[in-house]
């Protein structure tokens, strides 16, 4: 057998082993760490990455966009999205910054921005997710990154939602159903169809396009039906799944489906009290810590949740490390992995370090005062309803390690620059620094009007913040269709300087 046979053959057993697995004891083997020697990832030293939508490209032109990264932000990696759950707003609501249109002639409402042979979705009914436009980001674009000196990594971004359910025909049969029988607007990570179009992806691009995809950046951002119940911004509307492959499930793991659909309904009842100042006669902890007390389904529902989550991600994971071990393959982090107490206790990086080559985190410090005080006010208004957001606040910035503004100061005046760094350094030690940490660095994430702007010398702090903490690059972040050319030259400046020392 050839070398090439015995590692397909050995990654397929181990993507194969962790997708049937309750995970984690056994889907650890398809680790980072436990590649044989020869097939280790090679990562970019001093990554300089940064995302950037399909339409940018043919709106600005691709020569004059990448000259754009590379002169002014001395960008090296660009994380250009071939699939992209969401619609852009081209509505005009959202200012422009000093480049691009609205993009009217290219308006992206999602899908898959490349072309991608059928023989790779055989498994799924879920064959079709082009988008509208039929631009091959992919084709067009990474052939004149290569001739640069850049690489080109498939940003796969699968926020399920409306929107996806109306694009990809068949994606409602294979919605979450929840507590109350409804379907979502989420898809299930247990139903074999969603899953396989996802793995068919991954193969379309590391396959399909082997000469050109240096790497893969996935990313979703969902959440379990506890922290949806919670809520905060980035919460799936719904508490998920009892769908049939769920209730199945469910059932290999002896948890009672009826006793876990009786414990959340009383959880949502009670959140609906703390919305409507309605305090039982213990309290709104207290009562929150009985029903679980009284139904340790509900968190065994959660948890297995977030299990098929940590599933498929590792499932995905090993499905690439088959078809190309050395180009990385990495995960977006939603920024309530640096918010919430129970999502990063659930989505640990710890565990994503055993699937992952790289993760990518959204520490959006500008933009993160208001989204931690929107944040503080859901806790507020469902488990720490017995205390006001200001009262509070002391607390939880303990809980969460962190020294901010008081709570009426989060939003308006932004987080600090050491925000970012300690969530670098929480996230190398929790993985060992086995994988490549890249913290985001904030350049102009949408604020509410009024509040403080990102400047230039903001940019250079937090690119310094997050190198000195250790980082191993950064993700100049959101969107390159959001950045004014001042900050995304700010931020190639600090990279310069930064990694010029000896
Ligand atoms: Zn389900």
């Amino acid at each position: 057998m050839s070398f090439e046979l015995t590692r397909r053959r050995f990654f397929q057993l181990l993507a194969a082993m962790s997708a049937a697995s309750n995970f984690p004891s056994r889907a650890r083997a398809s680790s980072a760490q436990a590649l044989p020697s020869g097939m280790k990832t090679v990562n970019r030293k001093n990554l300089v990455a940064t995302q950037v939508k399909a339409y940018a490209w043919q709106d600005e032109g691709i020569d004059a966009l990448l000259d754009n990264l590379q002169e002014k932000g001395n960008v090296n990696t660009v994380f250009a999205f071939t699939f992209n759950s969401e619609a852009t707003d081209v509505s005009g609501k959202i200012p422009l910054p000093d480049h691009g249109t609205y993009s009217k002639a290219h308006p992206e409402i999602g899908g898959a921005f490349y072309d991608y042979d059928p023989k790779y979705f055989t498994g799924t009914t879920l064959k079709d997710f082009h988008a509208a436009s039929r631009f091959n980001v992919i084709g067009e674009v990474a052939p004149k990154m290569k001739a640069r000196g850049m690489d080109f990594f498939a940003w796969d971004y699968n926020n399920t939602n409306a929107n996806m359910m109306k694009l990809i025909p068949g994606l409602t049969k294979v919605a979450e159903i929840d507590v109350y029988g409804k379907p979502t607007d989420g898809a299930c990570w247990n139903h074999p169809d969603y899953r396989a179009l996802l793995t068919g992806r991954i193969e379309s691009y590391l396959s399909g396009y082997s000469d050109l995809v240096a790497g893969i950046i996935w990313g979703c951002e969902r959440m379990g039906p506890l922290d949806n119940l919670i809520g905060g911004g980035w919460a799936t509307t719904g508490i998920c799944c009892f769908c049939p492959y769920c209730l199945e499930k469910a059932r290999d793991r002896d948890i009672s489906a009826g006793r876990a659909r009786e414990g959340f309904i009383k959880l949502d009842r009670l959140f609906e009290a703390a919305g409507n100042a309605q305090r039982p006669a213990d309290g709104y902890f207290v009562t929150f810590w009985r029903i679980l007390l009284d139904y340790p389904e509900v968190m065994a529902w959660h948890k297995m949740w977030n299990d098929s989550y940590h599933e498929v991600r590792s499932a995905l994971y090993g499905t690439a490390k088959s078809i190309a071990p050395q180009k990385p393959f990495g995960f977006h982090m939603v920024q309530n992995i640096t918010f919430s107490p129970f999502y990063s206790a659930a989505d640990s990086y710890a565990t994503i370090k055993n699937y992952a080559d790289f993760i990518k985190i959204a520490t959006y410090n500008n933009a993160g005062g208001g989204r931690m005080t929107g944040f503080i006010q859901r806790l507020c208004a469902t488990i720490f309803a017995d205390a006001t957001p200001e009262e509070f606040t002391p607390m939880y910035m303990k809980m969460m390690g962190y020294d901010e503004a008081p709570y009426g100061e989060l939003a308006n005046n932004r987080l600090s620059v050491d925000y970012i760094a300690r969530e670098t350094k929480r996230a190398i030690a929790d993985t060992g620094h086995s994988i490549q940490i890249y913290p985001s660095v904030d350049i102009n994430v949408p604020v509410q009007a009024g509040w403080k702007q990102t400047t230039p010398e903001g940019v250079k702090a937090e690119v310094r913040a997050a190198l000195t903490a250790g980082a191993d690059g950064v993700v100049l972040s959101r969107e390159y269709t959001e950045m004014w050319l001042a900050n995304l030259a700010a931020a190639g400046d600090a990279t310069r300087e930064i990694f010029a020392r000896p």
